[in-house]
């Protein structure tokens, strides 16, 4: 096994890996860290939670070490898809650098440009941002790209599901032909194959681990939900979510609940609260001081529940999360396997347990051929009015995913006493026994924003970043021809009508 001293990295870089108390490189690490630092262009295939910052953040900072910043022009860039990755790349930076001189900035929505403007004045060795706020900067004439020499590409394929794709591809546009490039995703779409083809000079190609592959140390479960009426659905979910955090008991110590509509994070974060659980809701409507706030507390173990959306917490790193909920199934296979890889991180046991409704048991056959295997079945715990522990079978599952759909025959559906949808605003007291009321209708559909590719301002998102997550990729929405619009198109019928008889 390599060890980091045999890596070539910096002493100080080397000092800052023991005390952060790293003994060996991790794969991703071992294999990227040697082509960098010899200048090559890497293509690291990863997932968050495989060492994947510190593979390219150790050989920018060795590389760094040597030469200096100019004003306005810094010498590298590290581009990631949310203000809160670009956040936990700049503490990653200083925990490894903290024993050499380099001068960071951090460029993220929900910040002033003037206290950014006046790092990036003074020169940064390493400027970590968001490709909107990024280019933000570049246009108001506050940004040089020029002296660029590596250039980092983060969670590329979350960039493509946010629309960052044309973005990116600028910001390669702006750099020198001659820099170096690392290029992290945790799957290879076509278009992302296209941009490295593209935009990549001969990488060396790394791939850690299988895209469907969920963590061994990660028990799974399932409730195939269906509520006692339509009506009463988001409700009785709501409830069944109590029930089954009741049922995890003190083993539950914390737990990201992931929703796929901002909506319906705050619904429930605002109804676990109700119910005197310890919830905050965290997606990219609400302000940066607010997630900032949300999240450290819940790093720091002073919030249990963490209610979020899949923009906002991907790629999060937090060690010690024993539990993720999923509210809804995603949408997209590939997210149940990131969502739930927030669990059982760092050796530890974890576990993750969802609830299907009907309408989602296609994306949950979906999540299951990914996986290659069945997810346990665990009893709706409005039926049982207990939370019996199916996860516990986790070990042994069927080895072909069952049908989940089932015909909607009175006699199976779940007997269960109604509980309100008002229960967002109800006494925490005897929700089973609350009185029925009308039903609130249900939250409409708001996935986070899709970003407009123009440089347009009017084109952002209320959470100043651009982009919106992939909720609707489901949706064969057509998305539009981004910056690629033809140049045929771009005249008017005249011109190119004219032209046609020209030619002719
Ligand atoms: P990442 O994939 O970059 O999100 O990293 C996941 C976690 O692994 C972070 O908490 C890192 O601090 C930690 N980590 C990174 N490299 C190592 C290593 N070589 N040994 C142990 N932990 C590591």
């Amino acid at each position: 096994m390599t060890k980091f001293s045999e890596l070539n990295l910096n002493p100080k870089v080397l000092k800052a890996i023991e005390e952060a108390g790293y003994e060996t490189p991790t794969p991703i690490q071992e294999g990227a860290i040697p082509p960098a630092l010899a200048g090559r262009d890497v293509l690291g295939i990863a997932q968050t939670g495989t060492g994947k910052t510190a593979s390219f953040t150790l050989p920018l900072i060795t590389m760094l070490t040597r030469g200096r910043a100019r004003a306005r022009m810094p010498r590298s860039l590290v581009l990631c898809p949310t203000r809160e990755l670009a956040a936990q790349v700049a503490e990653n930076f200083d925990t490894y650098a903290k024993h050499v001189k380099l001068t960071k900035a951090l460029l993220i929505g929900g910040v002033s440009f003037k206290e950014q403007d006046l790092l990036i004045d003074k020169g940064v060795d390493v400027l970590i941002a968001t490709p909107g706020r990024l280019l933000d900067h570049f246009e108001r004439g506050k940004l040089i790209l020029n002296d660029v020499k590596v250039m980092v590409v983060d969670e590329a394929d979350r960039m493509l599901d946010m629309g960052f794709i044309p973005d990116i591809e600028r910001i390669f546009g702006l750099t020198p032909f001659t820099r170096q490039t690392l290029f992290f995703s945790a799957t290879m779409a076509p278009e992302i194959e296209r941009i490295t083809n593209t935009f990549l000079s001969n990488p060396e190609r790394i791939e850690v681990a299988r895209q469907a592959t969920a963590s061994e140390n990660i028990t799974q479960g399932v409730v195939m939900f269906k509520g006692s009426r339509k009506d009463r659905e988001a409700t009785e979910k709501r409830k069944a979510l109590r029930m089954l955090i009741d049922g995890e008991g003190e083993k539950c110590t914390n737990a990201i609940i992931f929703c796929n509509r901002k909506t319906d994070v705050d619904i429930v974060a605002k109804s676990l609260k109700k119910y005197g659980y310890d919830a905050a809701p965290i997606h990219g409507d609400l302000d940066q001081s607010q997630r900032t706030k949300t999240l450290d507390a819940f790093r720091g173990g002073g919030l249990r529940f963490l209610c979020a959306s899949d923009v906002a917490a991907r790629g999060l790193d937090v060690p010690s999360v024993s539990h993720v909920f999923n509210f809804d199934v995603p949408g997209h296979a590939e997210d149940y396997v990131h969502r739930i890889g927030r669990t059982g991180r760092a050796g530890r046991d974890g576990k993750a347990i969802m609830i299907c409704v009907p309408r989602d048991e296609k994306n949950f056959e979906d999540i299951e051929r990914l996986l290659q295997k069945a997810i346990p079945r665990i009893d709706n715990p409005l039926s049982t009015g207990t939370t019996q522990d199916a996860t516990a079978a986790a070990s042994t599952p069927t080895e072909k995913p069952k049908r989940t759909r089932t015909r909607s025959k009175k006699s199976e559906q779940p007997q269960v006493q109604a509980e309100t949808s008002a229960d967002v605003g109800a006494p925490v007291q005897e929700p089973a026994v609350a009185p029925v009321q009308a039903p609130a209708p249900a939250p409409k559909a708001e996935p986070e924003p899709k970003q407009s590719r123009s440089r347009s301002p009017r084109g952002r998102s209320s959470s100043g970043e651009r982009g919106g997550n992939n909720n609707d990729r489901n949706s064969n929405r057509v998305v539009g021809l981004g910056d690629h619009t033809p140049t045929f198109i771009q005249k008017s019928f005249a011109e190119r009508y004219e032209g046609e008889t020209n030619g002719a």
